[in-house]
């Protein structure tokens, strides 16, 4: 992590291709694969889309991180997540985030902004990940547990992309 503030001529110059590298990294180092997710949206569309295939899903996987509001949750969401578990946030923040208060919300409604990028299947996928906890999203959830782990933002970031991804598909592929 970087000590120092971009200058703005240095923050103009990461285009969001970079920040599409950056968020790729950061999800790697919160142990996200982009196929993880691929894998969640294959089943949220298949039943929909019987010739879907997992590199049609990485491929709308890829487009829904390449969107700069997608982004900005995605880094807003794991920062809060590393701060928790580090212990920089103040209380009663703090606790809220390391117990994963079901009533805490804010944590659905930042993965609202990446779900609101592609309209009302995206949302209503996410309301069922949410609730489900399929694949990789029970995995954060529990791992999320662990003492001094936090995945409060994670699981609903993940969940809320591949949504996203299940949307742009259902949009793209409709019949
Ligand atoms: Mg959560």
């Amino acid at each position: 992590m970087s000590e120092h503030a971009l200058s703005k001529k240095e923050y103009n110059r990461l285009n969001d291709t970079k920040k599409y590298d950056i968020i790729k990294d950061r999800l790697k180092e919160r142990g996200i694969e982009l196929i993880d997710m691929a894998k969640l949206t294959y089943d949220l569309q298949k039943p929909y889309v019987p010739e879907l295939t997992m590199e049609v899903c990485l491929e709308h996987i890829d487009r829904v991180i390449l969107k700069r509001e997608v982004q900005h949750a995605v880094l807003v969401g794991i920062e809060l997540d590393v701060l928790a578990e580090k212990k920089l946030l103040s209380e009663p923040l703090l606790s809220m985030l390391l117990g994963d208060y079901g009533l805490f919300g804010i944590d659905e409604i930042l993965a609202l902004s990446i779900v609101n990028v592609y309209g009302s299947i995206g949302l209503t996928n996410f309301g069922y990940v949410d609730k489900l906890k399929p694949g990789i999203i029970g995995v954060l959830d529990d791992a999320g547990k662990e003492e001094g782990k936090c995945n409060t933002f994670l699981d609903d970031i993940v969940g809320a992309i591949a949504s996203a991804a299940a949307s742009s598909i259902a949009h793209r592929y409709a019949k």
